[in-house]
């Protein structure tokens, strides 16, 4: 099957997928769409994430609704409201040129009114979490006793994440004659009774993994604030005083603002965006390749077409909107077999963007620390030893002036005059680092940062700029009493009366654990916890005397597993609760 056209696709959807960049069917498409397309069958496709399956059911599914009939055609459930909000994104794409199709979206955690008016106003596919799914069910809003096709997509993060009780009552509701699709990254045991149970002789396919991003590139995130994100970048750019790398920024005004900004602050840096004219977009351009310019800044856009290979790194100032423009972005670097490196600066929030991108390439994408001042300082200092290891001396041009410097420094020995030297550049730095304070953005934290863990404490300190100072304490639980980090967070706040305590780093262990919280709720923090007790166990907490550093470095240094899922994982009798538990974040 060479292309979409001779798949069997309606035009208008070929001319909207071609406006998307889509020219060839991924491997996945490949198979599954001319199967939809022409077969009743139940399907099972397997998968890797990044491979189009979004597109593998939903152009066949879109190809086959009937505009006219005014019922729930398809449901695609999925695990997570982002996820939802994607694929009702993305086949909102597809259905460009095909006005009289609606696709929504229903999900947890935000107004159902809402998303009952919209049902009530006529959809033809709906896109739903499993519980917002059912509670609508439930309350007869969503009706879908004529559904075609039920999707269930990431079928196994469905079930990993505990909402087999609620697919089984969804999928109970469903029609016997609709088709059942599901499409997965991984075939896990519990699946195989969703298959026995609710699914037909299923035709089962699955294509391979595609390599796509270069061995060469690290990835890496750092966890930080919005407020702070202007000044990590300019960290990141003097702890690579030799950088040549791309930004990339969502919006042209943006892109401006940073740039602007960067050469205020005395960096080689420039924008190119939708407001330049050709003139100006190939002086910039011109100016960068020959690396008068060190950062350009650019929107995904503007970057189309940029030519150059050897960048040193790629920096997402902003996340993109998919793991695909990710790779785009980032494949700019680590080019011809070159080291590159990625940094994303993102939120708490914006993680989970990381893992997908992890999933996708099938490499671990690293979480790094924001350098501190004194690391900065000390990199700074080095550079400038080189430079002056490395300068030419340009003896005719700078020897009518030698006497006379040569006389005005000989009061000082040798040593007093390097000390100087260095001084001139260093104290700029030095300066601007004083007090700087710890960008790092601890608040969300639910596990352990995967390394560099005594990094952060040295930039700590000052209390400047409104960032958190944190204490931290000892508790006698841990994961063999069921404690999870939502968990601690819930039982701290509880004794402060659901006040909002800002706790830092959390770790669990085994049969305690520790975790840091504001130092202004920490004198109180021991007494609050008097005659608490969790799982029935007397709770005990005090403040940590020194780092048990062993238990840093064996601890989860994994890419997954957090706080909600590593506790309770492998032991039965709790799994109950972790439903629960789940379902309320739906
Ligand atoms: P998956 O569900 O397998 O993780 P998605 O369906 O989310 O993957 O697709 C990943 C990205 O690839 C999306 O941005 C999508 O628009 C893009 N994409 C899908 N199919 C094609 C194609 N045939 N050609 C180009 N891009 C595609
Ligand atoms: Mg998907």
């Amino acid at each position: 099957m060479e292309n979409f056209e001779a798949i069997g696709l309606k035009p208008e959807i070929i001319e909207a997928i071609t406006a998307l960049g889509f020219e060839k069917p991924t491997p996945v498409q490949q198979q599954a769409i001319p199967f939809l397309l022409s077969s009743k069958q139940d399907l099972i496709a397997l998968a890797q994430t990044g491979t189009g399956k979004t597109a593998a059911f939903g152009l066949p599914v879109i190809n086959q609704i009937d505009p006219k009939n005014k019922n729930v055609q398809a449901l695609v459930l999925c695990p997570t409201r982002e996820l939802c909000l994607q694929i009702t994104k993305e086949l909102g794409n597809y259905l460009a040129k095909s006005k009289d199709i609606q696709v929504t979206a229903v999900y947890g955690g935000e107004s159902i009114d809402k998303q009952i008016r919209q049902l009530r106003r006529g959809v033809h596919i709906v896109a739903g979490t499993p519980g917002r799914t059912l509670d609508l069910i439930k309350r007869e809003k969503l009706k879908i006793d004529n559904i075609q096709w039920l999707v269930l997509d990431e079928a196994d993060e469905m079930l990993s994440m505990g909402f087999k009780d609620d697919l089984d009552a969804i999928l109970s509701q469903t029609p016997d004659e609709k088709q059942t699709l599901l499409f997965s990254a991984t075939m896990p045991y519990e699946m195989k009774s969703i298959v026995r149970d609710y699914m037909t002789d299923p035709m089962e396919l699955s294509a391979g993994k595609k390599n796509v991003s270069a061995d060469t590139v690290e990835h890496t995130y750092c966890v930080v604030a919005g407020r702070h994100k202007y000044e990590a970048l300019k960290r990141i750019a003097n702890i690579h005083p030799n950088i040549y790398g791309i930004i990339f920024c969502r919006t042209r005004k943006e892109t401006k603002a940073i740039a602007d900004q960067l050469g205020q602050d005395h960096y080689n840096a420039d924008a190119i965006h939708g407001d330049l004219s050709q003139a100006q977009r190939e002086l910039v351009m011109h100016r960068f390749r020959n690396r008068h310019l060190q950062l350009l800044v650019a929107t995904d856009v503007a970057a189309r077409g940029i030519d150059v290979n050897d960048l040193s790194h790629v920096i997402n100032y902003q996340l993109p909107d998919t793991v695909a423009t990710y790779i785009h972005r980032t494949g700019r670097t680590g080019r011809a077999g070159k080291e590159g490196m990625a940094i994303s600066l993102v939120s708490g929030r914006e993680r989970d963007f990381m893992r997908s991108v992890e999933r996708k390439i099938g490499k671990k994408v690293i979480k790094k620390m924001i350098p501190t001042g004194q690391e900065i300082c000390e990199r700074q200092l080095f550079t400038l030893i080189d430079k002056v290891k490395n300068v030419e001396v340009n003896e005719e041009q700078i020897s009518p002036y030698l006497e006379a410097t040569m006389e005005k420094l000989s009061v000082f020995e040798r040593e007093e005059l390097i000390k100087r030297f260095v001084s001139v550049e260093f104290n700029r730095f030095l300066k601007d680092y004083e007090d700087a304070p710890d960008l790092n953005d601890f608040s969300r934290e639910r596990r352990k940062p995967s390394f560099d863990h005594g990094g952060r404490r040295g930039g700590r300190g000052s209390g400047r700029n409104g960032y958190t100072r944190y204490k931290r304490f000892f508790i006698n639980v841990g994961t063999s009493d069921h404690l999870t980090a939502p968990r601690l967070l819930g039982l701290i706040n509880e004794q402060f009366h659901g006040e909002k305590v800002p706790v830092g780093k959390i770790e669990l262990l085994r049969n305690f654990s520790f975790f840091e919280i504001d130092q202004q709720f920490a004198t109180k923090l021991p007494s609050r916890f008097n005659g608490v007790t969790f799982e029935g166990k007397g709770v005990e907490v005090e403040e940590a005397q020194a780092k048990r550093r062993n238990h840093d470095r064996s601890y989860d240094r994994g890419g997954r597993g957090g706080g909600g899922r590593g506790g309770y994982g492998n032991n039965n009798s709790s799994g109950r609760k972790r439903i629960k538990r789940k379902r309320k974040y739906n």
